[in-house]
């Protein structure tokens, strides 16, 4: 048996073409994985996990978002602010770490009472 089928696709609002597209949380446009990434921007939920709740805008509406979104944009962008702030941190403890773990290193190598069997 044949059947014909109404098939609905997205389209994207900038390239035009049949892909999965997001809406932008302000304007509601639509864009693909591409163009997102050229005409905005996704945004993440938490400093961790990333997923459904993650927030595209494109950049129209991130230079100046509709007043219903004025205040999701900015919590979106809090929470990337503090993502790098976090991922800064912990490049700077990392290194910090680092630091004393060869200096711990070294100062081992110059202490005589060591019994020589622990020494390399
Ligand atoms: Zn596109
Ligand atoms: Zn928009």
């Amino acid at each position: 048996m044949k059947k014909k089928e109404m098939v609905e696709r997205e389209y994207c609002d900038e390239c035009n073409k049949p892909e999965y597209i997001d809406k932008c949380l302000s304007c509601g446009i639509e864009h693909c994985y591409n163009c997102k990434k050229k005409v905005g921007k996704v945004y993440p939920y938490s400093l961790w996990a990333g997923g459904s709740r993650e927030a595209y805008f494109c950049s129209r509406c991130i230079e100046n978002p509709q007043s219903h979104a004025k205040e999701l944009l900015t919590a979106y962008r809090q929470m990337q602010e503090m993502g790098n702030q976090y991922k800064a941190i912990c490049a700077d403890f990392d290194k910090r770490a680092e630091e004393l773990e060869q200096r711990i290193n070294e100062l081992r190598k110059e202490n005589k009472y060591i019994p020589k069997w622990q020494k390399e």
